[in-house]
């Protein structure tokens, strides 16, 4: 039976032993093993907008293990692309400093792998990654607006090398293929311990436009799916109803159902907890149709053209070239868009919305 630990954490002053709660809990043997820890690193916004797994979480986690006696690497391929990118939302996350000397750019040195999917046959993610001897995922308790939430296995995309990320983005265009696509991503590594930071969630359009939502928890697994089943309910959604958990149950990676967990700790649901806009048009594309529901009611990017400061992100990482700098601002394709909201979820800016009409 896959076990659940869910600890009261009220705030970040409190990780230190929360930290050493979950070790104990999931014991394992860690002098001189090689540890890969892996936050989400999303981007370089400051700790306190809760888009990144919080700094003091990744320091209680690599201080324990150096106290055990493990070689850790703490690492990540954030959604912004590239080597420099890297390092960038490292600092800008302070997750770099929290690291104690053991963070590493893991972009540097990508291995080809070969995987099971539908996709790709191929993909290639971090040499760390198949070096390690045990990975622990750090996921941040939040929703997205693509997949409706990110946890313990959405955290694992982040195993996967730069370009690399956009190319299955646009091999498996659409929410459900991209959710097959993620369980595709998670089969190649799954973590040995997911330990999440449920201190300060995100509710809303995450998971870099949502509002943080104090949620006041950690929450840690062996069982990743079982983790996200836990997050979902916390959010009052049935997990069976998130594509992605339920791919991964049916393909054996873990029990979505809550009723067949143990659950230490107390399992209890967020008054009025935000799910992202595309929450009602994916329930509704399952009933009418993934085509119906692209073209005519998932929610479109759009432009803000007083926020945009004309960086260029969002035109180099749109995974299938629909956006153009059209003078100062991007232009969209409509027609070429996939609707994977990439540019929104990296926008530095705030600068692009979603809207369904309009
Ligand atoms: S990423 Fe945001 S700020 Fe930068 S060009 Fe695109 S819309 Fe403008
Ligand atoms: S325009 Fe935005 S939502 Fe559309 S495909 Fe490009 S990155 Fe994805």
């Amino acid at each position: 039976m896959s076990k659940v630990l869910i600890l009261d954490c009220a705030d970040y002053g409190f990780v230190e032993d929360k930290i050493n709660s979950v070790f104990e809990e999931f014991p394992r043997e860690w002098d001189g093993k090689k540890v890969l820890v892996k936050p989400n690193m999303l981007c370089d916004r400051s700790p306190d907008q809760a888009l990144t797994t919080h700094p003091s979480v990744v320091m209680a986690v690599t201080k324990w293990l150096l106290d055990a006696g493990a070689e850790v690497i703490v690492g990540d391929n954030p959604g912004a692309y590239g080597r420099q990118a890297n390092e960038r939302c490292a600092r800008g996350s302070g997750i770099a400093d929290a690291a104690l000397g053991c963070y590493k750019n893991i972009a540097n040195d990508g291995v080809a792998v070969e995987i099971n999917s539908r996709f790709s046959d191929r993909l290639v993610v971090s040499r760390e990654v198949l070096d390690a001897d045990i990975l622990i995922s750090l996921p941040k308790f939040k929703t997205h607006v693509l997949t409706q939430i990110t946890g313990a296995i959405k955290n694992m995309f982040g195993i996967v090398v730069g370009a690399e990320k956009g190319r299955l983005h646009a091999a498996a265009n659409g929410y459900r293929n991209f959710a097959e696509a993620l369980v595709d991503v998670y089969q190649i590594r799954p973590p040995d311990l997911a330990l999440m930071d449920a201190v300060v969630g995100m509710e809303g359009n995450g998971p870099s436009s949502g509002n943080p939502k104090q949620v006041g928890k950690i929450i840690a697994s062996d069982d990743g799916a079982s983790l996200d089943a836990v997050m979902v309910t916390m959010m009052g959604k049935r997990p069976e109803k998130i594509p992605l958990l339920k791919f991964a149950h049916e393909r054996g990676f873990g029990e979505i159902d809550v009723s067949k967990l143990e659950i230490i700790g107390e399992l209890e649901t967020l008054e009025g907890f935000r799910m992202p806009s595309t929450f009602s048009s994916h329930l509704f594309g399952r009933l009418a149709g993934n085509r119906l529901v692209r073209f005519f009611i998932d929610p479109k990017p759009v432009i803000l053209a007083d926020k945009c400061k004309s960086c260029g992100i969002c035109v180099k990482i749109c995974p299938v070239q629909a956006m153009t700098m059209k003078g100062n601002i991007p232009e969209i394709d409509r027609e070429t868009c996939i609707r994977c909201y990439c540019c929104q979820e990296l926008c530095p800016n705030d600068a692009i919305e979603l809207r369904r009409w309009g």
